[in-house]
């Protein structure tokens, strides 16, 4: 039902700007609307909060289909949950109630700073510094590679607190676009999901009150990271969209096209293609829908499923779209068919919530530990 409804709604109102959308590197502003007018827009928040009370799954299922016509597209749902988990996961009621509510009723969208220039797989060596004054904290520093950054409204901030304790010194906070001293840099010029904008936030002595801390001072790495344990799963889940919609793309064409007077799906080395990209998909399906239910039950090989849902998927959409490009010839590499921008897009799974190599470091340390 929900699949039915998500595709529907995604064929209808997403698909026909994606390629507009990535050719213009513009906010898919009508995908925003189209998702906050059926409440698909942040499915994970609790009924409690105005949420539609959705579980990962759910979450997945939106993402997923979405991605499957317009990956930035899928970042506003995903980036909603990545952004607001850390308040869900961690903050008291007070902030819950002020910022889930808001953002369930499409009056607000989040975003989720980590990430910063000099500190990106490493993340524990971030140097954005949170300083108490009072009832106040003082913040300063970059935030760099922030998605949706400068639309988002709410941003959750991982800052230093105490220097001296490395990841147990980290706090996070939750920042609005209008504090002052709150600015952005330019959109990024990126190789894919160029309608979901990527810029810096630039945290200039911002001065916010301490009870927008989320969470006890010196927790924030620990929200930080177990929040990369679900919301990884929402990156399979846009790996494995992005999969299905180059699959389904090119199991058409091959159909269509003729060569030596035939359809090239009759050619044995096409179809074992075509069962290869299809077997892919169907598996990091199964790994990111498990995964899902982890996350769920709050299970506690969570962190393993989450990475290597995220890591196989993301590693199977990479090689999908680039047969899906190889089976449309040299039509395939143009931007009169989608599925350049299906392999670029793809890419950016690889690389973000922790590259491919840190996931086989998180998933070794798990076997190890
Ligand atoms: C489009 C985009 C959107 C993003 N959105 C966000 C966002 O919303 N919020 C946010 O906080 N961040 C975001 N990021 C940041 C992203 O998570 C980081 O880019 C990523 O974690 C890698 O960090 P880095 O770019 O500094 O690469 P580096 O850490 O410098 O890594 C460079 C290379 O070294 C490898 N490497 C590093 N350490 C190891 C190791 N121990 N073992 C093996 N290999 C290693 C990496 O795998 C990589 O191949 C985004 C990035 C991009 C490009």
């Amino acid at each position: 039902m929900l699949r039915e409804s998500v595709r529907a709604l995604a064929e209808a109102k997403i698909a026909p700007s994606a390629a507009a959308v990535d050719e213009e590197a513009r906010f898919p502003q009508e995908a925003r609307d189209a998702l906050e007018a059926n409440d698909l827009h942040a499915v994970h928040v609790p009924e409690e909060f105005g949420g539609a009370g959705g579980d990962a799954l759910a979450a997945v299922i939106v993402i997923e289909e979405v991605a499957r016509v317009c990956a930035s597209s899928s970042l506003i749902p995903a980036v909603n949950k990545l952004g607001s988990l850390p308040v869900m996961l961690s903050g008291s009621k007070e902030l819950k109630e002020k910022y889930l509510r808001p953002l369930a009723e499409a009056r607000a969208m989040f975003s989720y700073c980590l990430s910063e220039p000099d500190a990106g797989s490493d993340a524990a060596g971030m140097k954005t510094k949170a300083v108490r004054d009072g009832d106040h904290y003082v913040l300063n520093g970059v935030k760099r590679w922030i998605t949706n950054a400068g639309v988002s409204d709410y941003y959750t901030v991982m800052a230093v607190t105490d220097p001296s304790k490395r990841s147990r010194g980290i706090s996070a906070f939750v920042v609005e676009k209008d504090d002052e001293g709150v600015s952005f840099g330019a959109p990024e010029k990126k190789l894919g999901i160029k309608g979901s904008p990527t810029r810096e936030v630039y945290l200039d002595n911002v001065r916010i009150p301490a009870d927008r801390m989320i969470g006890e001072e010196g927790t924030g790495f620990a929200t930080a990271m177990r929040t990369l344990d679900h919301t990884r799963i929402t990156i399979a889940a846009q790996a494995l969209g992005i999969a299905q919609g180059a699959l389904d793309y090119a199991v058409g064409y091959v159909k269509e096209r003729e060569q030596f007077g035939r359809p090239i799906a009759d050619f044995q080395g096409v179809q074992f293609m075509l069962a290869d990209m299809a077997m892919k998909v169907e598996t990091a399906r199964q790994m990111t829908y498990a995964a899902a239910g982890r996350s769920e039950r709050e299970e506690k090989d969570l962190t393993f499923f989450g990475a290597a849902a995220k890591c196989f998927a993301s590693d199977a959409a990479m090689e999908v779209t680039t047969d899906a490009v190889q089976l449309l010839g040299g039509y395939g590499y143009t931007r009169d068919y989608p599925l350049e921008r299906m392999m670029r897009d793809a890419k950016i799974t690889q690389i973000y919530e922790g590259t491919n190599q840190i996931q086989r470091v998180v998933m070794a340390k798990q076997l190890l530990k």
